[in-house]
This record gives C-alpha cells, structure tokens and sequence, in this order.
C-alpha cells in the first residue's frame, strides 16, 4: 500500500518541493493524478491557507480535518515576494509537520529538523552573520527550524572553525579552482555522479585534455582580470587518475600554471586504487600536490565487488602505503556506512582499519542512492537507525584519532536523511573543501560537469555557472561558457 497526498489548492511550483519534503517523513508522496492510485493505497488532501501573517496547512482524510498554522513574519500578503526569502517555506515546513504529527499520531525524529537542504552550514554562517552569537546559536537553529541542538553545536563548530580558516575578510577575492575529469575505470552501483568510463584509447583522452588545457589558460586570464588570489586547486571526478600515465602527467603539467604562489593546497583525487600507478604517484609529487583522496569506502572485498569497484582491499593498502611513504603529506580517506550487505559489525571494522592507518583527513558518507545510480530504488540493507548510530560512532572515532569536524553535506535520498562529514587533524582542514561547500568564496570550475561560483555581496546570495556534463557538448560550447564566466566574475 503507497500513501499519497494532493494538493488541492493551485500551490506555486516552489512551494511543492518543501511540501514533498516534510510529508516523506510520514511516507507520503506527492500525486499528480489520482488515476494512478491502486484500490487499497492511501489519499490525504493537503491544503495551504495564507493571511495575517500566518500561513496553514490543512488535512483531509477520509472526512477528518486536520491543521496547523504558522505565524509568518512577513505580513499579509505571505505569498508574495517573501516567497524568494525562504521564510515562507520555513514556516510550511513547520505547519505541515506539525499537521502529520496531529492526523498521524506520531512524531518522526528530525535529524536535521526541516532543514532539507544540501548545506546546512549556511543557515549557521548566516545567523552568526546577522548577530546571533555562537553561544546562541543552536538554540536559535532549534526555535527556526526544529534542528536537535547536537547537530546546532556541531554546525556552531564547524562555522566558528571554518571562520578561522578561511577568513571572511577576503573572501570575495580568495578563490578555489576545481578541475573535473568526468571519467571512471568502472561505474560503482550505488554512484549518480554523470561519469563516463575513461575511454581506453590514448588519442580520445589526449583530445579531452586539449579541452581542458584551452580552459585552463582562459581561467589564467580570468584570475589575472579580477586580481583573484587563488588559495586552492582541486582536480576531481570522476576519477582522474583514470586516465593512463602519460596524459595524467600532462593534464598535472596543465594544473601547474594555475599553481600560483598564493595556493596553498592543491589535491588530487585518486580515488580509486584500481588506477593507482607509481609513474601517477611520481607525477603528482613532481607537481607539488600536497593532499590526495584515496578511497576505500569500505574494507571489505566482498562489498567492493557489490558495489562493482574492481580492487582489493590489498590493493587500497599498497596504494596508501606508497603515498603514505611519498612526499604528499595529506592523505583524505573517503568510507560510506550503509553500503550493500554491510551491517554495523562491517562498518566498525571498517572504522577500525581507518584509525590503524591514520589518515589525516576522514570523510565518513552515508549512503545515497538518487536516480541515476543502478541501486536506485533497491531495498537497503541497512536500518536508517543503525546508520544514525554508526555516524555518531564515526564522530566518537574520528575524535579519538584527533580529528575534529571542518564541514559537512547533504544530499536528497540520504539513508536515514543524515550527513556526510568531513574531519580533520588541526591544520590539515582541506581549505577547498568549504569554499566549495559554504559557497561564501569563489570558486572557478574547469572541465565537463564543473561548477563556477560567484558570491554576491549581500553574503549569502551567489550566480553560479554549470559546465555541461557531456564531454562533447562541453568542446563544442567552449568559446560561449568562456564568455558566461567571465561575465560571472564581473558582477
Ligand atoms: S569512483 Fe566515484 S564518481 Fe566514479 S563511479 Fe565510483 S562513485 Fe562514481
């Protein structure tokens, strides 16, 4: 039986999407057509009321009303322009919550309250910014937003750290470069990302890296107009050590020339030890890469092969070794809980791997499967509870290797809707990692799939420019998106 809800008033597009959010929780989805019902599932009606300053959200089922109503600072006509501030979806959040709990009797835990979006950290940046103090603000996320006030003194954390790190003075001219290298050796199961399987031919890859190089020398241009100082290149995927020795070598040759004196982290994901080479290795010291992502997600070889990655977990080990005994001085190790046939004895043993190898960056991820990957749609095995667990056991693990937590994410379809968290030993924070994330500096993306953004001045708006994903449609508009850009960093 699938439970449903309509909407029964003309509801602005908008809106729908926190609407949909909220009554997940309770297993409702949103119907279009009624059509489609099968005979026992289950319809609600839903109803959004506005006026003096209050906003309502009314149920029907099977002749019961049920309601709820928000008080809205934004006067009568709630409707109305408000609607970009985001304080009328905060407020129907609220109310549609609120009259769930009522029709259904019960009432879900929120791990992240309403908060439903990708950055969290931005509605900590921008309390503390309009004045509320540290010391306030998880009660404050708590009165706005329902958020439990453990995740208000973890965002507090990380705000008052990433302050520290990347200073809001500069941040309008500190930017980080991201390179994508949208291609993989293999496609993971569970993955969404639009990568491509790295075409094996050594002419198709060098043709990319053309691509890539003309990019890079408008983005040399770009930096130079503007007076940006670059703090931070990144050069992701995909996979980019994908690609095989020699084009590696050159794309990192390309990445030198916007290595200026003012970077002072440059990463390289090497993700995937299937494509792991000591000539890779050799290249990325040459070039000055001082912090790498290599990724076991899991310690278990019977997973890697479920979730379709072609290595060993011996080969993750002999990969970590060479860079641990490298001049890199950053290692970034990625682990997933929630993955395919794994339960939490798997996931602990796991944690315990990581805390023997001592990394200096942990990224602990939940599992997300949205449409796209292969896995969409399939049964977890994995109860959202233990997953919550397992990520609070991964914050106690982390701390105790003497790391602490620098930024985090999340992501529609998150099992157990909780958060990917990234640690860090102090002073080895990945500055890429928030500019990227809190969205408060500007970042240039090169390559298919990449993404520039321009912060405006208001300091929590930004325009942000999408790369196509398709690597052809990418080449074929080149000299357009070079144009975009520019007019993007002009602003
Ligand atoms: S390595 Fe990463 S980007 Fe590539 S298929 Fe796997 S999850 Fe997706």
């Amino acid at each position: 039986m699938m439970k449903y809800f309509i909407l029964t008033n003309n509801t602005e597009y908008e809106l729908t999407r926190p609407v949909s959010d909220m009554a997940a929780f309770f297993a409702y989805q949103l119907l279009h057509d009624v059509s489609q019902m099968a005979e026992d599932d289950e319809l609600v009606l839903l109803r959004l009321e506005h006026g003096n300053g209050r906003v309502g959200v009314v149920l029907e089922k099977e002749g019961n009303i049920y309601g709820s109503e928000e008080e809205c600072q934004h006067g009568a006509d709630v409707f109305g322009d408000a609607l970009a501030s985001g304080e009328v979806k905060r407020c129907i959040k609220i109310a549609v919550y609120k009259a769930f709990c009522q029709m259904t009797g019960v009432r879900p835990e929120l791990p992240w309250g309403i908060l439903t979006g990708v950055r969290p950290g931005k509605l900590a940046h921008k309390l503390v910014d309009g004045g509320i103090s540290f010391t306030e603000l998880p009660a404050a996320m708590e009165k706005s937003h329902l958020l439990p006030q453990r995740q208000g003194r973890l965002l507090r954390n990380i705000c008052q750290l990433q302050k520290q790190l990347v200073a809001d003075e500069e941040r309008f001219n500190e930017a980080g470069i991201y390179i994508g290298v949208p291609f993989c050796p293999t496609r993971c199961t569970y993955c969404s990302f639009p990568a491509g399987i790295v075409p094996k031919d050594e002419e198709s890859q060098q043709n990319f890296v053309n691509l890539i190089e003309q990019d890079i020398e408008n983005v040399v241009q770009l930096i130079s107009m503007h007076s940006l100082r670059v703090t931070s290149l990144y050069i992701g995927g995909g996979t980019p050590t994908s690609l095989n020795d020699r084009v590696f070598a050159r794309l990192l040759a390309l990445a030198e020339r916007l290595k200026l004196p003012t970077v002072k982290e440059f990463t390289v994901e090497a993700g995937r030890p299937d494509c792991f080479s000591d000539a890779k290795l050799a290249a990325m010291e040459e070039a000055g890469v001082n912090r790498i992502s290599v990724n076991p997600q899991t310690f278990h070889d019977r997973t890697l092969k479920l979730i379709g990655r072609r290595h060993t977990v011996t080969e993750f080990y002999r990969a970590y070794e060479k860079v641990r005994q490298s001049s890199i001085t950053v290692i970034n190790m990625d682990l997933i809980v929630g993955l395919p046939g794994e339960t939490e004895a798997d996931v602990l043993y796991s944690y315990k791997e990581a805390a023997r190898l001592n990394p200096e960056n942990l990224t602990i991820h939940t599992l997300t499967l949205k449409r796209g990957a292969e896995l969409f749609g399939s049964q977890l095995s994995m109860e959202p509870k233990t997953a919550g667990c397992l990520v609070e056991q991964g914050q106690e693990l982390a701390a105790a290797m003497g790391m602490h937590p620098y930024y985090l994410y999340r992501q529609h379809y998150m099992l157990g809707h909780l958060a990917n968290i990234g640690y860090a030993k102090p002073g080895t924070e990945s500055i890429y990692n928030i500019q990227m994330m809190e969205e408060r500096h500007p970042v240039i993306g090169v390559g298919p799939a990449s993404a520039s953004k321009a912060p405006l001045r208001d300091g929590h708006h930004l325009e942000k420019l999408n790369m196509p994903r398709n690597v052809k449609a990418y080449g074929e508009r080149l000299e357009e998106l070079f144009m975009r850009r520019e007019e993007l960093f002009k602003l």
